[in-house]
């Protein structure tokens, strides 16, 4: 495995793989890899030749007043699930590195899909997030790029992004992988203090409770979201509780298979978010209760 933080050195292997042909998958991640970063390597190394790896924590998605300074960074931890993964190249670049010439003057800028759910209190975040995964194409030129469905609104973008300009890159996708309990995996976990965590059961609870809904048959939007504003109880702040096409990003006008229940809350100063695809999704720890 060659871990490299310049650009001329991600480059220099993407030439030397050039040569010798087959494919490159590239899995982009701020790194504090977790059970979800390694279940996306394990679809890139199945779906690739050569498997790539970014870490890197991009300034230009963080809004003032975010986590930018403290969120979690632990590269020889991350290297370590790198190898065991598979990986064939880390590109862990500084953000001098990534933005040699400081503030990018063009960017990739969403003109839809990105005022509303997690747009609407991050102002510019999926411009950054574009912006820097624009850039990871255009210096690893992946054939494959792996993303999780955890970061449903990101994923939806890019898909946008890579259909709207043309990008020769195949899309695909992980579904979150949760703890036990029920809880989505984050890097973002590490902030939540032991009964913060108890208390951020109340996303995927109310999730498992949309699904069961639509077991039941349910068709109406309305009754989706009144159910997860039901979970913003003891110490969870709702910011979001929305049904949505996972393309359109709008609510659909009856809920079917499919469709997905997306939630935003903050516990304590931690924001989680999560999201389940009705009748295909499944969230097995939350439904048995949330493990307790
Ligand atoms: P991040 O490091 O949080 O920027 O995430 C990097 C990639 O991992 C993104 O494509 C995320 O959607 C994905 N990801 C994050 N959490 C999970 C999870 N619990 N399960 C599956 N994928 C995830």
């Amino acid at each position: 495995m060659q871990v490299v933080d310049s650009r001329a050195g991600a480059r220099a292997w993407v030439e030397a793989r050039r040569d010798g042909g087959g494919t490159t998958g590239l899995v982009p991640t701020m790194g504090s890899l977790h059970e979800g970063h390694a279940s996306l390597l394990r679809i890139g190394r199945e779906n690739s030749d050569h498997l790539a790896l970014s870490i890197f924590v991009n300034p230009l998605q963080f809004g003032p007043g975010e986590d930018l300074e403290r969120y979690p960074r632990n590269l020889e931890a991350d290297l370590e699930v790198a190898r065991k993964a598979g990986v064939d190249l880390v590109f862990a670049p500084t953000a001098a590195e990534m933005y040699p010439a400081g503030e990018p003057w063009v960017r990739v800028v969403p003109v839809s899909g990105a005022d509303r759910l997690c747009g609407r209190s991050r102002p510019g975040h999926f411009e950054g997030v574009l912006t820097v995964v624009a850039k990871l194409f255009g210096i690893l030129q992946p054939d494959v790029a792996v993303f999780g469905r955890k970061d449903f609104q990101q994923l939806a973008l890019i898909r946008r992004m890579v259909i709207d300009l043309d990008m020769a890159i195949r899309l695909m996708d992980g579904p979150t992988v949760r703890d036990p309990d029920g809880l989505a995996l984050s890097s973002r976990n590490q902030y939540l203090s032991a009964v913060e965590r108890e208390r951020a059961l109340a996303l995927s609870r109310a999730l498992a409770a949309c699904q069961a809904l639509h077991e039941s048959g349910e068709e109406n939007p309305a009754v989706y979201r009144e159910a997860m504003q039901g979970a913003a109880v003891g110490g969870v702040e709702l910011e979001y509780a929305e049904v949505v096409d996972a393309a359109t990003l709008a609510e659909p006008a009856v809920v079917e298979r499919g469709t997905v229940c997306a939630i935003a809350a903050r516990v304590g100063s931690t924001r989680l978010i999560d999201n389940t695809v009705l009748g295909i999704d499944r969230i097995d720890g939350a439904a048995r209760g949330g493990g307790r």
